[in-house]
């Protein structure tokens, strides 16, 4: 292909994706308030979503009454339903599977019962013998869609803790879960018939904060996951930043005491030595949704330990906002769940910096979906804002 061919479908797919991108923050949408908001003439906003309606990928979804002369106008939205995937969220304790739209909300099955599954994540057993059963899981699910609903199921998308190759949806160390890299795409690829991708699974919910929650109208967040372990992401102008390897952003593993406890990392008392849920669990028995009750109902010694652990990670918090000053910071996972424990957090992350407050640290607006909203995240970007370019 020339350069200038190249060039040129390259504009159009970035002008394509500009108009996505815009539609998914602010739908339904005009074509006027498109052409506004993008600067793109109102000839291109045209073209690009006729041909984003032919493809079934966007949707009219009424008329809305224009300024000055009464013009109707037409409103444009995604639309949800374009294509369905399998959400996959492996996790040191649990994993999910569940069936999702282009919104990342779960399916219905015949009798309106949610597409989706929950069950420990099995360690003990071999990888391959575990994803067997996952996949096993998949197919169950997928056995209940329509034939119609069948046939827009595209992709198989994995969120795993720990270092991952995007590339080749290989999970390289699952920290927590398995010990050696495991190659997802092949074990789910051969018994599914779908493609596979694969992201870390903090990752993969920031991109659903960006796709559904906060990020989109925020481009610079920094957000963190406690529980089971501790992991976090920093977006900067609207991109996940990954360093080498991956490897950046890993609040949970800022050294705290080098002469500490063995970390799952390798390294000796990190913060997640200190505030993970096995950690915790040492000073305060309690399960993962009931972490708030179980600080409430225990004795003054042990919730002043439990407030020193909360304590060294408000302090990470904020050195890492000195680093990077997010626009907000977005709490999320189950140990954030009880409202009286993230107001502990921020009143102590305020303490040490006054510009920290209930307005710049929120809890995310996904909580109820946040077992599988990351992996369902992941595909609706590509199919909105990367992959349209081979459809042209
Ligand atoms: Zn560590």
């Amino acid at each position: 292909m020339s350069k200038v061919g190249m060039n040129m479908e390259t504009v159009r797919y970035q002008n394509r994706a500009l108009i996505l991108d815009y539609i998914n923050s602010k739908g339904p949408v005009s074509r006027t308030d498109i052409a506004a908001a993008s600067g793109l003439t109102a000839a291109s906003v045209t073209l690009i979503t006729t041909r984003l309606l032919a493809e079934g990928i966007l949707k009219e979804t009424g008329t809305t009454v224009g300024k000055g002369a009464g013009r109707r106008r037409v409103l444009l939205d995604i639309d949800a339903s374009a294509a369905y995937v399998i959400a996959v969220n492996i996790e040191p304790k649990d994993t999910v599977v569940a069936i999702c739209d282009l919104k990342g909300r779960v399916l219905e099955g015949p009798g309106s019962e949610p597409l989706m599954r929950s069950m420990d994540t099995d360690k003990r057993s071999a990888p391959e013998a575990f994803l067997a059963h996952l996949c096993n899981e998949c197919k169950e699910l997928q056995s209940k869609l329509s034939n119609a609903q069948k046939k827009r199921l595209e992709c198989v998308s994995i969120g795993i803790s720990g270092l991952v190759d995007v590339q080749n949806a290989v999970s390289v160390h699952a920290y927590g879960i398995w010990d050696r890299p495991v190659d997802l795409k092949a074990i789910f690829s051969s018994r599914l018939g779908l493609p596979v991708i694969a992201e870390n699974n903090v990752d993969a919910f920031s991109t659903a904060e960006q796709m559904y929650g906060v990020g989109r109208i925020r481009n610079d967040l920094l957000i963190i996951k406690w529980g089971p372990g501790v992991g976090s992401t920093v977006i900067i102008d609207g991109i996940i930043y990954k360093g080498r390897q991956g490897k950046a952003a890993e609040l949970g593993h800022y050294i705290i005491d080098p002469a500490g406890k063995k970390c799952n990392c390798g390294r000796r008392g990190c913060l997640e030595t200190f505030v993970s849920y096995s950690a915790l669990n040492e000073i305060m028995p309690f399960a993962p949704d009931e972490f708030e009750s179980a600080y409430l109902a225990a004795d003054p010694q042990t919730r002043a330990k439990v407030d020193s652990a909360i304590e060294l990670f408000a302090r990470c918090i904020v050195n890492t906002g000195t680093l990077i000053a997010p626009s907000r910071t977005i709490l999320a996972g189950k140990l954030f769940k009880g409202p009286l424990i993230r107001e502990k957090l921020i009143n102590v992350c305020s303490a040490l910096d006054g510009t920290y407050n209930a307005e710049s640290v929120i809890y995310t607006p996904l909580s109820d979906r946040e077992s599988y909203v990351g992996p369902a995240a992941i595909f609706a970007r590509k199919k909105l804002l990367e992959d349209t370019l081979a459809e042209d």
